[in-house]
């Protein structure tokens, strides 16, 4: 649907944002940061801290702040925006934080447990700080095609075999510990020099200002590359971690990668674990299978204008509407 949303946002005028301002939105991000980023930055990129205040300046002045706490005890008011991070990153604690408590807006921030204190990190971000490292080296063919072998994968250019490498399968992971020793890079050594991810001393005191926090999964792995008995245990293992760690009440939750092809055994095995659980997606505005769970959009794309997204997101609403695949059909 690429293209669809290409043309919805070009054609997007951001005059016409108060016409959609009764839909409620629910955007994400991962990192607010105002330099490059190693382990992110051959992944995606993100906005910079002056790019970020102007997102919450066009959110609170056309939206209400939802407070997560109202989500938990009622359903959701209308022309109300609710900010959430995923992945527990450190900027959470060091950027984005001090901004949301000053503007006092509440938002939800979605961990990985097995990252927490920089013991372990993502492999998706230990592939990025490798990529950087050939960057260095002007991507050596002879470092590249050892590289290739070790995962089985061959490639005509640096950019199929960047591709590639970053798209290998979460049960291929182990093996990237053979390319960091080929790269010599020392994983334990960036972890402690860069903590990448928030520390648990960070969480409490988040939580104690009042911002809340839901599992990802343990180790962010692409759920559908699991059984369902692994899917529902990495799931809530990091809801239950949350909870034996800071005395957290509530159940919040956001797959990671995406909520595609997640099925309604897993769903319903969720809504029974706990009844007033809150489950989030990134599939945009749609209405999914049950009213517990909250379809979010990213904002994190810096060369995309603020409310032309927001309008992109709300004609492609109606796209959907239209197409019949507003509302999320799970088996
Ligand atoms: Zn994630």
């Amino acid at each position: 649907m690429g293209i669809v949303k290409d043309i919805l946002y070009k054609i997007s005028n951001k005059r016409l944002l108060p016409v959609f301002k009764k839909q409620s939105i629910f955007p994400y991000y991962h990192i607010i940061k105002d330099n490059p980023v190693t382990h992110i930055e051959n992944l995606y990129s993100f906005k910079n801290k002056e790019q970020f205040l102007s997102d919450i300046n066009i959110l609170s002045s056309n939206y209400k702040s939802l407070d997560p706490k109202n989500l938990l005890e009622r359903s959701i008011e209308e022309n109300s925006f609710l900010l959430s991070f995923d992945d527990g990153l450190q900027e959470v604690y060091t950027e984005i934080y001090p901004i949301l408590k000053k503007k006092n807006i509440k938002a939800i921030f979605f961990i990985n447990p097995s990252f927490v204190d920089n013991k372990e990190g993502l492999y998706k971000h230990y592939i990025s700080i490798i990529i950087s490292s050939l960057k260095s080296q002007n991507f050596d063919k002879s470092t590249l095609d050892k590289i290739s072998n070790i995962f089985s994968f061959s490639y005509h250019s640096v950019e199929e075999f960047k591709q590639k490498f970053t798209s290998i399968k979460f049960t291929e992971r182990g093996k990237i510990n053979d390319v960091l020793n080929l790269l010599n890079i020392n994983i334990e050594d960036y972890l402690k020099k860069h903590k990448p991810y928030i520390t648990k001393a960070q969480i409490q005191e988040m939580i104690d200002d009042g911002f809340y926090f839901g599992g990802h999964t343990m180790l962010h792995p692409p759920l559908v590359q699991l059984s369902y008995e692994e899917q529902k245990a990495e799931i809530i293992n990091s809801i239950d971690w949350l909870k034996n760690h800071f005395n957290i009440d509530y159940s919040f939750f956001s797959f990671p990668f995406s909520d595609r092809s997640i099925s309604k055994k897993l769903i319903e095995a969720l809504l029974e674990y706990d009844d007033n659980i809150r489950i989030f997606g990134n599939s945009g505005i749609k209405k999914d299978m049950d009213a517990r769970i909250i379809q979010r959009f990213s904002l994190e794309n810096p060369t995309k204008l603020t409310e032309k997204r927001i309008i992109e997101e709300n004609l492609y609403k109606y796209f959907n509407k239209a197409i019949g695949r507003y509302h999320i059909k799970r088996n």
